[in-house]
């Protein structure tokens, strides 16, 4: 859903206003969910604000409350764990940390409790689990070669906790640079400033991650490169197509979301453009079906069925690990 003509021209007036007060900074008044999600569910069309530095996120921040104070500022990162909203969410905005100079740095950092067995980096939001993990190889540092294959961004990492292989962001985190979206005001705090949950974190929803400081363990770097291709190898098998990785959480380790919905009959399931995987019970696909528009609806529907099909096969009330945009 594009919005009405008169909102589209208030929006773009913003935009002028926003990138010619803070500089460098880009706004697109109506932004799709496709280009800004791995699932690209979702047909309302949103305004979008990508910053590239810490000192723009601040100013844009500091100005856009001084003109909208009402609005909500959302976060978005690489997308990966998203599903977009079919209706309009009224007064919101969707902020990204978008690769740039200090969102995409890897900088060794020297603290007094830098030993040789160790090392901190600090990383800046933007970048990826795979190109932190590949950069601290390359200074002998690593540890985290489960983590080296989860799409998105860190600081999207960081407010889901992602993990992987036994292992989760949180396990490497010392400290955060964290940019209050009410204020506008930075501050850096250490690991315990949050609760560190399966798939989840406690970050409330107005604090977005500027960068991450990770502590890396020495390695040798020909183990650790054969671990980072086994993990990639791994992945290279996850089922192709637009997703969002696994949709449901595993209720235990032992009892995997995959392995529960594959008893019930769930591959193949559809509704709109979005089907269960054949591959993967646990992954709903977009099909890219030119002739449907990827309803969230849809979608949603789907992961009604799969849920009331659990619950009713197996007593077994499933939660999704997906986060939706309308409940942010
Ligand atoms: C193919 C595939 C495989 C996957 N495999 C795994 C896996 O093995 N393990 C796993 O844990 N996950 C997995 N995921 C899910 C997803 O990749 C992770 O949750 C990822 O860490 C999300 O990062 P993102 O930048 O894409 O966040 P987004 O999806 O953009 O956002 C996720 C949440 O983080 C918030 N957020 C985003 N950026 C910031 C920021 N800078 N500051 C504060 N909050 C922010 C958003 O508001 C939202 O609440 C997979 C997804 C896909 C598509």
């Amino acid at each position: 859903m594009t919005p009405q003509k008169s909102t589209i021209h208030e929006l773009t007036k913003l935009g002028h206003t926003l990138e010619s007060k803070v500089p460098g900074v880009r706004f697109t008044p109506s932004m799709s969910w496709q280009k800004c999600t791995t699932m690209g569910a979702g047909t309302w069309k949103f305004p979008f604000l990508e910053v590239f530095t810490v000192q723009q996120t601040a100013e844009a921040v500091r100005f856009l409350r001084s003109i909208r104070p009402s609005w909500k500022i959302s976060l978005i990162g690489g997308g990966s764990n998203l599903i977009g909203c079919d209706k309009p969410l009224p007064l919101t905005v969707f902020l990204k940390a978008s690769p740039g100079k200090d969102f995409s740095r890897i900088d060794r950092i020297s603290t007094k409790q830098d030993q040789a067995s160790s090392a901190l980096f600090e990383c800046g939001a933007a970048c990826s689990l795979g190109k932190i993990v590949q950069h601290v190889l390359g200074q002998g540092y690593g540890g985290a070669s489960g983590l080296c294959g989860i799409p998105g961004s860190l600081g999207g990492a960081v407010r889901m906790n992602a993990a992987a292989q036994g292992m989760s962001v949180g396990d490497f985190v010392e400290t955060l640079q964290i940019l209050n979206t009410e204020t506008g005001e930075i501050r850096r705090v250490g690991k315990d400033y949050l609760t560190w949950g399966y798939h989840d974190s406690s970050l409330p929803g107005n604090e977005m991650i500027l960068s991450a400081g990770l502590r890396f363990s020495a390695v040798n770097i020909e183990d650790e490169s054969q671990k980072i291709q086994l993990e990639l190898n791994r992945r290279s098998k996850a089922p192709r197509g637009r997703s969002a990785g696994s949709i449901f959480r595993n209720p235990s380790p032992r009892n995997p979301a995959g392995k529960i919905l594959e008893e019930v009959g769930a591959k193949g399931l559809q509704c709109g453009s979005f089907s269960v995987s054949q591959e993967h019970a646990n992954w709903i696909i977009n099909r890219g079906d030119t002739l449907q528009p990827d309803r969230e609806e849809d979608f949603i529907h789907l992961l009604e069925q799969l849920t009331h099909l659990v619950l009713e096969k197996k007593g077994i009330r499933l939660v999704p690990e997906v986060q939706f945009v309308h409940s942010k």
